[in-house]
């Protein structure tokens, strides 16, 4: 286990995933009804950008940083606005210094009735979201794999959630653990939410990877996808979320916002963004 997300904090993917994870969270607040967010791939939870392996990347640069001190047009802010406003106020001055992973976003958008579970493998990163979260009775932080976890934890005892599944793609059978992960936890719970993270870049598989998604027949799932340079170019190009069960505005929604963020996070002219069904309407 080599990855460390420190490295990528606030990168263009963290903005997309982020984002959309701070609407989806949203979306479930509109009942009343208690949820629970299910984070399997947790990371640390909170990120210092003033560290020594962030500063060696900069890769926040060409994301959040990008997104904090610009006027944003009316039909983009409501969107990104629940995830901004959870680094605004994770962070005192307008100096961004601190970036929250998915379990803080999580954490910051749920009301007093929903819960969090985390789980992470590696052990430092582990004790790290532990003592992030250390008296916070919402969260239930665990040292476990989270594709074991997927299906441990389902259904959630509150029949309503959403299941964050963000691996680190090290093993190159990544995409079909995605799509055997998502199977068979949708079995257990098929009215969840669910939210993949893929990578894009050259020579991923990504068209057996979307035509084994389409097999599974689970009836609703988006695909939104954004490219910040030439798939020609090294390493990650973009990257893109499978979301099961989205709501039914998020389509609309998502055209919007990625023409935006293609727009700023662009670094060349070959960027690109997606936006399609791979089942449903
Ligand atoms: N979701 C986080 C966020 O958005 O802030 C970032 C997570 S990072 C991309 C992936 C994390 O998964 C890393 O912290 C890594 O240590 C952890 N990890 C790797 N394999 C795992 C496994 N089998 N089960 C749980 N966590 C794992």
């Amino acid at each position: 286990m080599n990855y460390r997300h420190i490295y990528h904090a606030g990168n263009f993917a963290d903005v997309l995933k982020h984002a959309v994870l701070a609407r989806l969270i949203d979306y479930l607040k509109l009942k009343d009804k208690p949820f629970r967010v299910i984070d399997t791939h947790a990371g640390i939870g909170v990120y210092d950008l003033s560290s020594e392996e962030a500063q060696k990347t900069g890769e926040w640069h060409g994301g959040v940083g990008k997104l904090l001190d610009i006027d944003l047009p009316k039909a983009v802010a409501p969107l990104l606005a629940p995830y901004l406003d959870t680094v605004r106020q994770l962070n005192a001055s307008s100096n961004v210094r601190l970036y929250p992973g998915s379990p803080k976003i999580s954490r910051m958008l749920l009301r007093k009735e929903d819960r969090l579970s985390l789980m992470e493998l590696h052990p430092a990163d582990y004790e790290t979201l532990h003592a992030n979260f250390a008296d916070d009775f919402q969260t239930r932080v665990t040292h476990l794999d989270g594709w074991l976890a997927l299906n441990a934890h389902l259904p959630p005892k509150e029949k309503r959630g959403l299941v964050l599944v963000d691996p680190p793609f090290e093993e190159p059978n990544e995409y079909e653990r995605l799509v055997d992960g998502l199977a068979k936890a949708w079995r257990k719970f098929p009215t969840g939410v669910y939210c993949l993270w893929y990578p894009l870049k050259r020579s991923a598989p990504i068209k057996d990877f979307m035509k084994a998604l389409h097999a599974l027949e689970i009836p609703k799932m988006l695909s939104v996808e954004l490219s910040v340079k030439s798939e020609r170019e090294d390493g990650l190009t973009g990257s893109g979320l499978v979301v099961v069960n989205p709501p039914f505005t998020l389509k609309g929604e998502m055209d919007v916002l990625l023409s935006f963020l293609k727009e700023k996070l662009a670094q060349d002219r070959f960027a690109s963004t997606r936006n399609v069904w791979i089942r449903g309407e």
